[in-house]
C-alpha cells in the first residue's frame, strides 16, 4: 500500500490531484505555521508520510514509515526552548512555567517510549523555520534528509546564530 499524505477527511473529498492540488496551494500560501513548512518541505523533495498517527506514542506531526522515523515540530515556546523564542512571559511566569514543566515532561516521556518502541525520533524547533534564527530553506531539507538517510536514533534540529 502506498502512503497518502492527503488521506485526512479535510481532503479526501477532492477526487482528482488537480483540484486538490488547487486547493492546497489556496490552503498553504497562507498557511506557514511551522509544521505546514515542513510537511510541504518534504513532500516537494518526494516525501511521503502521515500526519498525527494516533497509533504512534505523542502523535507525531509527521511519520515516515519508509525511514520509522517520528517527527515533532516544537514550538519553541510550549516546548520551552533555550532560543530567543522560547523565553517565558515576565507576568503570570509561575503559570507559564508550571504548564510549559508540563508539556517537557510530557516530551521527554513521548521521546523515551518511542525508542524504546525502536523508532527513530527527530525533533525540528520552530527557530529553525522562522525568526532571526531560522536555516535557509535548502540547508534545512539537507539536514533532515541527513538525518532521515542516516542512522542516528534522535536528533534535534535548532536555528543558527
Ligand atoms: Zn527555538
Amino acid at each position: 500500500m502506498t502512503e497518502q499524505p492527503f488521506k485526512t477527511k479535510r481532503f479526501s473529498k477532492y477526487k482528482t490531484t488537480a483540484k486538490r492540488s488547487a486547493v492546497m496551494s489556496k490552503i498553504t500560501s497562507k498557511n506557514t505555521k511551522p509544521e505546514v513548512v515542513v510537511r510541504k518541505l518534504l513532500f516537494n523533495a518526494g516525501y511521503r508520510y502521515r500526519l498525527h498517527k494516533k497509533e504512534i506514542k505523542g502523535k507525531p506531526d509527521l511519520f515516515l514509515r519508509k525511514f520509522n522515523t517520528a517527527i515533532f515540530v516544537h514550538g519553541c515556546f510550549w516546548h520551552h526552548h533555550n532560543c530567543h523564542i522560547g523565553h517565558l512571559p515576565k507576568s503570570n511566569t509561575a503559570f507559564w512555567a508550571d504548564k510549559i514543566k508540563r508539556n517537557l515532561v510530557r516530551d521527554k516521556n513521548n521521546i523515551a517510549e518511542l525508542q524504546r518502541e525502536g523508532y527513530r525520533v527527530l525533533v525540528i524547533w520552530e527557530c529553525a523555520i522562522t525568526g532571526k534564527n531560522k536555516l535557509e530553506t535548502n540547508y534545512l531539507l539537507e539536514k533532515i534528509t541527513h538525518f532521515l538517510k542516516g542512522s542516528e536514533n534522535m536528533e534535534a534540529i535548532t536555528g543558527e546564530k
